[in-house]
């Protein structure tokens, strides 16, 4: 259940980072897709994040083992990015990331969003969402290279 009586939105568990995402609509379209993040080296799910706002990339860091991926077409971008690590409101910068997807009417990908969920208190936000403006793109379901 998430909890949004206070400044800040708290979710419990992954199915409310995902309701989240949803009710954000990052960039004002319905996300139809998402994916959650682990790491394909240790199978953890707890991530340092650093994001691009501006230029639209993000990369995830596995807390546990240290690994790097860059999330959907992020690594394109990366060399142009001014990535700056994510904290929680809380200070803490430990997360659980879903990567929301909303789709074109012919499927394609039209825009992508990293909603995160400290580990430490709960808050919930979506701290980097991008357009993407060509095609074909559906590769970018599986979220990170
Ligand atoms: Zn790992
Ligand atoms: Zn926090």
């Amino acid at each position: 259940m998430i909890d949004s009586n206070g400044r800040f939105w708290r979710g419990e568990n992954f199915d409310d980072l995902v309701e989240y995402l949803r009710e954000f609509q990052p960039g004002g379209y319905p996300v139809e897709h998402v994916n959650e993040l682990t790491c394909p080296e240790c199978a953890g799910g707890t991530f340092y994040v650093e994001a691009d706002d501006t230029e639209g990339a993000a990369l995830a860091r596995c807390a546990a083992c240290q690994t790097i991926q860059y999330i959907a077409d992020s690594v394109d971008y990366a060399d142009e990015a001014d990535l700056v690590e994510c904290a929680c409101p809380c200070a803490n910068e430990t997360f659980a990331i879903a990567v929301g997807y909303a789709l074109r009417h012919d499927q394609e990908i039209r825009w992508i969003s990293v909603g995160l969920r400290c580990i430490q208190d709960g808050i919930l936000g979506v701290y980097a969402d991008w357009k993407i403006d060509y095609s074909p793109s559906r590769h970018l379901l599986t979220t990170a290279v």
